[in-house]
């Protein structure tokens, strides 16, 4: 079997559909990316397969003969440990998203959905592999499949660090604090977006250790940001699925005090990508958090698994409306609707509500006027390194907010 130049077997990819030309074309963009490809035409011969050999990642059509795709992530949940799962599939888009979550209650966590015909170059990005959008679909191999491994050295080696976006008061135009969204920086690729690494980190229980790297980094620059806005909140990503974790709130706790930082001025937004496990634990963990006084967002609400049953049983102190509302809202009145009426739930439940994702000024103010208290987005500014992000709070201070009130 050949083997790299380190000496390791290529990862090894098992694609179940009983379509011949569906078959080629997940087998060809695997192959291209490195994977060694191996095909199952029914669930008999994939559990053939699977009995005999370890696979890293696993296509499964939905629609696969007499024995439906179903059945196979049912015999996918019982490996240890349990493969990456793509599922892939040309039926209803309701019916493949229930798919996904039937997979994630069956405890493949990281399963995620591709609707046929299959888009190669989203394919291949979930493969592991940034495309570039020039190239039709051929990847540029820029980054090699994301594996523990690659994780791991990355973690040893310290290389993952935070950059700032900045939250507004969309009332004053005030900056009210910022988000701390992690990038990786590779020594040779440069900074890649947690978009490659988070739901890889999450399914291999690499994700704490970069949330602790994060969360000690940006709150070691709270001091500083707070000399040019005294009353700054910081938000720090958390999966829910660290919310298991009972010493959070005490590790969250030490790092402030190490830091001299006031819990009032951390707020965590969980980002619930898989149906939180163990609700009990990760209410305790959430309250006790709150106790302390650091603030609990729950992110990219109206999506996934961040809905009215989070909201009803966590006691989140912000909502933040997910992007995908937000950035079509005034083309879109059925997205405004959900605007509208996600700010008014927010407030019913004495939340701030963000809205996140915001490009251009109209939209902004159209936010204002609907009463949504902060906004973050592309108009204010991108997410920026440290020192620039503090450049931009004097620039911002001095000159935009100034505009942005004038328009107001
Ligand atoms: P998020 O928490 O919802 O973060 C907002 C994402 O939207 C960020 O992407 C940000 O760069 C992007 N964004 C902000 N404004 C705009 C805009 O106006 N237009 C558009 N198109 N995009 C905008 P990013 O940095 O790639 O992060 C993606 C997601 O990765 C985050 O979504 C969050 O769920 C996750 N993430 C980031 N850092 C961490 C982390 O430290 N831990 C965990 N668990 N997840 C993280
Ligand atoms: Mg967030
Ligand atoms: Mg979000």
């Amino acid at each position: 079997m050949p083997r790299d130049l380190d000496g390791a077997l290529p990862p090894a990819l098992l694609v179940a559909d009983d379509d011949r030309t569906q078959r080629a074309i997940i087998g060809a963009a695997a192959a291209r990316l490195g994977f060694r490809v191996v095909h199952a035409a029914s669930v008999d011969a994939a559990d053939g397969h699977l009995g005999n050999e370890h696979f890293d990642t696993i296509v499964v059509d939905l629609a696969l003969g007499e024995r439906d795709g179903i059945e196979l992530l049912r015999s996918i949940s019982q490996l240890r440990p349990i493969p990456r799962v793509i599922v892939a599939s040309g039926c209803e888009e309701r019916i493949l998203n229930a798919a996904v979550r039937f997979a994630h209650a069956a405890g493949i966590t990281g399963a995620v959905a591709v609707p046929k015909p299959i888009d190669v170059a989203r394919l291949s990005a979930l493969l592991g592999c940034k495309v570039s959008p020039n190239t039709a679909g051929e990847p540029t191999a820029t980054l090699p499949p994301m594996t523990a491994a690659a994780i791991a050295r990355g973690i040893d080696n310290d290389e993952f660090f935070p950059v700032f976006q900045p939250k507004i008061d969309l009332a004053s135009g005030r900056v009210a604090g910022c988000e701390a969204l992690a990038r990786w920086r590779d020594p040779t690729l440069g900074a890649i977006d947690p978009a490659d690494f988070v739901a890889v980190a999450e399914a291999t229980g690499q994700v704490g250790e970069i949330t602790r790297s994060i969360l000690s980094r940006s709150i070691a620059c709270v001091r500083d940001f707070a000399k040019c806005v005294p009353d700054f909140v910081l938000a720090v990503n958390v999966s829910a699925a660290l919310l298991t974790d009972l010493s959070l709130p005490d590790e969250v706790d030490r790092i402030l005090v190490d830091s001299g930082v006031s819990p009032r001025s951390l707020l965590l937004e969980i980002t619930e990508s898989v149906a939180m496990a163990d609700i009990a634990r990760a209410t305790d963990v959430l309250v006790r958090l709150r106790i302390k006084g650091v603030g609990v967002a729950i992110d990219d609400f109206g999506t996934g698994y961040s809905s009215l049953s989070a909201l009803a049983r966590m006691p989140f102190s912000e909502l933040k409306i997910d992007q995908s509302f937000v950035r079509n809202c005034l083309t879109d009145g059925d997205l405004m609707k959900i605007v509208r009426g996600s700010i008014a739930l927010g407030h019913e439940f004495r939340m701030k509500v963000v809205a996140e994702g915001i490009e251009d000024e109209a939209t902004r103010q159209a936010l204002a006027s609907a009463g949504c208290d902060l906004g973050q987005g592309f108009l204010f500014s991108a997410p920026l390194p440290r020192d620039a992000f503090l450049a931009w709070m004097g620039d911002w201070a001095a000159r935009d907010r100034g505009r942005v009130l004038a328009a107001t």
